[in-house]
């Protein structure tokens, strides 16, 4: 049997596995963390550092192909892994996407082909460099140039003085000042590229965020026009080719009040916003990515149903506040859940519940539109979150 390999054990692997394996495939997953999402589906674990080379080495020799389900797996690990077997995405493409600087750089040299540009903004890497933010920059959103998602690592500010003590409590990691712009909506654009440079796109997404943390995504969108929709998708196919990327990618655009659309940021792996296409499209994401590994034909991303998705937080988990003070806890209601017509329920199998943490989503799909989003407040009401 063909083994596929995946760098990280979070659910982006778990649900990568799981597609691949309907395919036939042997799954092997390098993850430090002994219980997570993955390893408890996954055919091997090796149970190891990112960048442990003995661990990479074996990884490379059982796998004919190679992936990463996070974006921050070293740039040295996936060279490493690339002198050994096929390894998609690159470690070149990886890298710029680790880097918001790199990564806006990259959009804007792509600009006149994609027709697209990132957020006005500038790179801060010392107090020194506030003196010379310009005025039309504020008010902003100063973000950490590595390693932030879900909204951490950003501070939203409207003064020179809230932005030099939002700098320092980033504590001198490299940062970007990026104008607050207006957004009317966000959207997102998942396309898949195989080695070949063939490249397809899914149906752009319509995305709703919580606290910095993806909510709801609708496809079709009920803001986003065939114009947009065009554009957008234009765009991420030129920047996936100029990226010269293989694998599943996913862009995220903001839509402006005026219409305009600007580039935001890329995700180089199957993506949140794109979970709707294991239940509404003849090709998910998952099972794409495995095709590009697996450089077979890249599969139909026809949607078939509307479709609405749900992420599930560990905060419906929790009861609220008990005469103690502390939380008390209880497995929500799946059952009444399931008994929604078109409902899709996928879970993560973590250990624990988090406030704020990803423990599964689910996707409801029907004849119109109108019918899932319907399916989907109900399902909100039942799991005690406030609707939309
Ligand atoms: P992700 O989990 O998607 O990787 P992230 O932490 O990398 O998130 P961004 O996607 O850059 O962060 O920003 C999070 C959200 O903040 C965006 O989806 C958008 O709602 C808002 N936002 C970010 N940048 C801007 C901006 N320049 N103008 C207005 N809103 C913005
Ligand atoms: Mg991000
Ligand atoms: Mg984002």
């Amino acid at each position: 049997s063909t083994w596929l390999g995946v760098m990280g054990g979070g659910q982006l692997g778990r649900m990568f596995a799981q597609a691949a394996q309907a395919m036939g495939y042997k799954i092997a997953v390098l993850e430090p963390a002994q219980d997570c999402p993955a390893a408890q589906v996954a055919d091997r674990h090796f149970l190891a550092d990112y960048d442990d080379e003995v661990a990479l080495a074996e990884l490379a020799t059982l796998c004919a192909a190679v992936t990463t389900e996070f974006e921050n797996v070293s740039s040295h690990s996936l060279a490493f892994l690339a002198e050994r077997t096929f390894v998609a995405p690159k470690a070149a493409c990886v890298s710029i996407a680790q880097d918001r600087i790199a990564e806006k750089n990259f959009f804007t040299d792509c600009s006149p082909k994609s027709k697209v540009l990132p957020a006005p903004h500038q790179v801060i890497n010392s107090a020194a460099d506030i003196d010379s933010v310009p005025e039309n920059l504020l008010p902003g959103i100063l973000k950490t140039v590595r390693l932030g998602y879900d909204g951490k690592g950003q501070a939203r500010v409207t003064t020179l003085d809230e932005l030099r003590s939002a700098y320092a409590d980033m504590q001198g990691v490299a940062c970007v000042l990026e104008k607050m712009l207006p957004l009317a909506y966000e959207v997102s654009v998942l396309v898949a590229r195989g080695v070949d440079g063939e490249a397809v796109v899914y149906p752009i997404a319509e995305n709703v965020h919580r606290d910095g943390i993806l909510f709801t995504t609708t496809v079709p969108g009920p803001n986003v026009s065939d114009d947009c929709a065009k554009r957008a998708q234009d765009a991420a196919l030129s920047i996936v080719g100029q990226l010269g990327y293989v694998g599943v990618l996913c862009i995220e655009f903001f839509v402006l009040q005026d219409g305009s659309l600007v580039v935001n940021e890329m995700a180089p792996r199957p993506h949140n916003s794109g979970h709707y296409t294991m239940d509404a499209c003849v090709t998910g994401q998952f099972a794409q990515q495995a095709r590009a590994m697996a450089r077979l034909p890249l599969g139909d991303v026809r949607q078939h149903s509307p479709a609405v998705m749900l992420n599930i937080l560990g905060d419906v988990w929790f009861d609220g506040e008990t005469d103690q003070g502390s939380d008390q806890m209880r497995e929500p209601a799946w059952e009444k859940i399931m008994g929604l017509p078109g409902a899709y329920l996928h879970l993560y199998g973590k250990a624990e519940a988090r406030r704020g943490r990803k423990m599964g989503h689910i996707t409801f799909i029907a004849p119109s539109l109108a019918q899932a989003q319907a399916q989907m407040a109900k399902a909100c009401l039942l799991l005690g979150i406030a609707t939309p």
